[in-house]
């Protein structure tokens, strides 16, 4: 069977390109006789690996040298709660932005840790707009900001930075990390799990500023204090040696192409045809505000809802993946993270074009 178009929110697709050089490598890695996932993680191999690893990403996203780069496992998910844990800092409380189901989740695991203001919330319209800055009520003394950039599940995408004086802001960029240039200079700590945009799941990438570190909250496990891990080099423990290594080899692909630059034009380009497609359409249509609209998670629902399971199985047959909604927002959701073709996304189109001549 031929590969297929796989438009899975996460995991998700990898580029063949990279798939093809692990295996290649797999049995025996450059010359050495062993696979990646034999290796120690302290010998002379891995560990160059890893330094690649975290050289390459310092490279793509510009990583100022007082960001340390954790290599973690637990999921964003963990995140959640290593997060309070970490830089709530004996302050009282930590202001949150509402904008869906991963925010959500953020803040119920805050709540456990000190106090939660939520600043804004899109919930008034099922999730389906990012409340604008000038809305925010932010709290001055608040240990941090957090908010998620991207929206997964709502395909909601904030792509402006927040501005939020000298309060830290944190990202959970678990789906559109890597999707374009950032400036992490704006940011206290940037997280995100890797099986959406990066690599395989199992891994968890923090960037975090050096200052916030090593004031977790009293009874922090070892395992979940980001000091521990930075003075480490994220082997405290055994790290994920094989996710690392795969999300390397997605590092210096995405640098052979061009950098963050090259992917947002590209992602942009994809996008922009199934949003059009959208548009153009009086059978399809997107939830989401015109300025949230996601590069990355882009959900849509036809006119007539019964026909969702015979849209799936006819794009099924087209050799296309994964498009079913989420229950919360319905329809279909359409996931092109870097690693999917413009031509996925053209056959998608193709195939809206043909449904809705049969039945619009
Ligand atoms: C997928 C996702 C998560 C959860 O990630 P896990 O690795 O499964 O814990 C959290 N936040 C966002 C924005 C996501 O897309």
């Amino acid at each position: 069977m031929e590969r297929i178009f796989n438009f899975s929110a996460g995991p998700a697709a990898l580029p063949q390109a990279v798939l093809e050089q692990a295996r290649d490598e797999l049995v025996n890695w450059r010359g050495c006789g062993m696979s990646v996932m034999e290796m120690s993680h302290r010998g002379k191999e891995y560990m160059s690996i890893q330094a690649e690893a975290e050289s390459d990403l310092r490279e793509l996203l510009g990583i100022p040298a007082n960001y340390k780069v954790l290599f973690l496992q637990g999921g964003a998910s963990s995140q959640f709660a290593m997060v309070p844990m970490n830089l709530l800092r004996g302050k009282a409380s930590a202001d949150y932005l509402n904008t869906g189901e991963w925010s959500k989740k953020a803040i119920k695991e805050a709540k456990k840790y000190g106090a939660v203001n939520v600043v804004a919330s899109s919930e008034d319209k099922n999730f389906s707009y990012a409340p604008a800055q000038e809305a925010w009520k932010l709290d001055p003394e608040a240990a941090y900001v957090h908010y998620t950039p991207n929206e997964t599940i709502g395909g909601v995408e904030i792509f402006w930075t927040p501005q939020t004086g000298s309060v830290p802001l944190v990202a959970d960029m678990s789906s559109n990390i890597l999707s374009r240039p950032i400036d992490v200079s704006k940011f206290g700590l940037i997280y995100f799990g890797a099986q959406k945009n990066v690599g395989p799941a199992g891994l968890t990438v923090v960037i975090v500023r050096d200052d916030l570190l090593g004031q977790t909250v009293k009874g922090t496990p070892t395992m979940f204090d980001y000091q521990i891990h930075s003075e480490n080099d994220s082997m405290y423990n055994t790290p994920p040696t094989y996710a690392i290594y795969i999300a390397g080899l997605v590092f210096k692909m995405l640098k052979a192409k061009g950098g963050l630059a090259a992917m947002e034009k590209t992602n942009r380009a994809k996008a922009q045809l199934l949003y059009d497609a959208l548009d153009a359409s009086s059978y399809f249509s997107s939830p989401v505000a015109r300025e949230n609209r996601s590069l990355m998670n882009i959900p849509f629902t036809l006119k007539d809802a019964a026909l969702d399971e015979e849209f799936l199985k006819g794009a099924k047959a087209r050799g296309m993946i994964q498009l079913k909604g989420h229950r919360s927002v319905g329809g279909m959701r359409a996931s092109i993270y870097n690693a999917m073709p413009i031509e996925g996304v053209q056959a998608l189109v193709d195939w809206m074009k043909e449904f809705e001549k049969l039945h619009g």
